[in-house]
């Protein structure tokens, strides 16, 4: 129980875990989400901050390969000053944050203030970068005890006050932390006091980072390997057979597009499932909205097609953002899905109809061909000579399905549901890492977003930075806007999905080693 105190004021000191920002706990998330106040370190994933809330202050407290941008006093002050002002404070911390986090040391502030409390622990990056490293820090076959071991020790000590004689050979597997320094001292120390020179030894730097590096040695040569390849911290040491098991149970670093970085060009609000399977492959992805969804101009066409809904024999969908827009119109007039009532409804493919299954509305038909064209060719098997066709579309729809149908002898609506919008730029990470040319890949999944991109950079910009870099198009609409924009497609999947453009990037990147 939190001692009670006279002002409002509360720290949560959280763990952000290794890196992974998926590896917060829950309950960290969720107090960072309260927070009016948040002081976060540098090993801390800048990325969670967007579990905050909009009007939270940012405090960046970090210490940069131990020069300290603040003393730790300074960090213990400004968490009792301002849990004393009356706020709520997440004090975010790399891994955990009782260990090597001097976690600890600020608890004491916080005691001495009677500032009440709460510690959320975080996966240490010890436990982290080994898991993602593909080494289990024990094993019936090799080890039953492991050390977590500082290899940098405090102001007027050293690491030569670690009692050696023990941990050499006390302890099976030994993880050192902030120790890339003092590696050639470490690794002497361990020999001279018995363990044997050709100990297995991984060092990983950035463990669970899409950056996370991994260099492999024994206790006789690692410090040379480090030096040679120029290896820095942020790392942890891991010393012990266990590091042999990397070799048959590597499964992260190993993914096939680890260390490549892709721009994925979306609307905000659609980035985040192709974001995810490119991630589950390995790949670094920055996100750049170049979509962004508003209501139309005037819903006046969209109300009168609502109002005669029962007059309509088919409901025509092209994508997730027009079943949004209708189903929630119809429910702000105060409808549900039932004002559909017996009207057929085609899907232009699975995601869209995934969208409809959500409104409780199975598609009755979905092309072969998850395009237009494939709509068109769908009703052509059927008559539909005098029926009545509502097509809700984006402002840019092309006029392939309405010209189409009509062709057959139907008689379509085409409000404009929703618009497509062009966000204001592009955002200042995803800029940077086309300037630095750190982008491998850059996929345009409409082409829209390739023509907005363009619009957004200015046509001679947006070809000197994507100059060289792959171009992913999800379908032959989409490579011809490329095209039309002065691009070469590289890749282009034979059907047009997400998880087929994500499949067909691997074959590329695979086939190239
Ligand atoms: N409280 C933190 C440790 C802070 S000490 C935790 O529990 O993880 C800082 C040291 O942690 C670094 O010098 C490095 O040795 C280690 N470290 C932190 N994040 C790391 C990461 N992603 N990969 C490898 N080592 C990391």
């Amino acid at each position: 129980m939190p001692t009670t105190s006279h002002h409002n004021g509360f720290v949560y000191l959280i763990g952000a875990g290794p890196g992974d920002p998926g590896l917060i706990t829950v309950r960290g998330r969720e107090c960072i989400g309260q927070a009016e106040v948040i002081l976060y370190d540098y090993l801390a994933n800048e990325e969670l901050l967007r579990h905050a809330r909009q009007d939270a202050e940012l405090i960046y407290a970090g210490k940069v390969g131990g020069a300290h941008n603040r003393e730790q006093s300074q960090i213990n002050e400004l968490l009792v000053q301002k849990a004393l002002e009356g706020k709520v404070v997440a004090r975010l911390k790399g891994g955990d944050p009782f260990v090597f986090g001097r976690g600890g040391e600020e608890c004491e502030a916080l005691v001495a203030h009677r500032i009440p409390f709460e510690i959320i622990p975080g996966v240490t990056a010890g436990i982290g970068a080994a898991s993602y490293a593909g080494i289990p820090l024990t094993h019936r076959d090799f080890t039953t005890s492991v050390a977590f071991v500082t290899g940098h020790e405090g102001r007027d000590k050293d690491v030569s006050t670690i009692d050696w004689e023990r941990l050499s050979l006390g302890s099976g597997t030994i993880v050192f932390y902030m120790g890339i320094k003092n590696l050639p001292q470490i690794t002497a120390s361990l020999m001279d006091h018995g363990r044997a020179p050709e100990t297995p030894v991984a060092l990983i730097r950035w463990g669970t980072r899409p950056d996370q590096e991994v260099l492999i040695g024994t206790l006789a040569d690692i410090a040379g390997k480090a030096r040679k390849t120029g290896f820095k911290a942020p790392a942890i040491t891991v010393v012990g057979e266990v590091v042999t098991l990397r070799e048959k149970l590597r499964w992260f670093d190993n993914r096939p597009l680890f260390g490549r970085t892709v721009l994925v060009t979306r609307a905000a609000d659609q980035a985040g499932e192709f974001s995810r399977l490119l991630e589950a492959r390995g790949a670094r992805v920055l996100e750049c909205p170049t979509i962004r969804i508003a209501p139309p101009e005037s819903f006046t066409g969209l109300d009168d097609a609502i109002a005669r809904l029962a007059d309509f024999h088919w409901l025509v969908f092209t994508s997730g953002n027009a079943v949004t827009a209708f189903f929630d119109r119809l429910q702000g007039l105060g409808f549900d899905s039932r004002a559909i009532g017996p009207c057929k409804v085609c899907a232009v493919g699975p995601k869209t109809a995934e969208q409809l299954q959500a409104h409780g509305v199975r598609a009755d038909l979905i092309p072969e061909d998850y395009k237009g064209e494939g709509v068109v060719a769908a009703f052509a098997d059927r008559d539909i000579r005098g029926l009545q066709i509502l097509f809700p579309k984006g402002d840019r729809a092309r006029d392939v399905i309405p010209a189409g149908l009509r062709q057959q002898g139907a008689k379509v609506a085409t409000p404009v549901a929703y618009r497509n919008l062009a966000p204001d730029s592009v955002p200042l990470p995803v800029l940077t890492a086309l300037e630095e040319r750190r982008v491998d890949c850059v996929t345009f999944t409409a082409s829209s977003t390739a023509s907005n991109l363009a619009d957004l950079l200015g046509e001679n910009r947006f070809l000197k930075l994507l100059g060289g870099i792959t171009v992913a198009s999800i379908g032959p609409i989409t490579s011809r806007t490329c095209r039309e924009l002065g691009l070469e497609v590289d890749i282009e999947p034979g059907e047009y999905t997400l998880a087929a453009l994500t499949s067909e990037i691997v074959d590329y990147y695979t086939s190239r080693i």
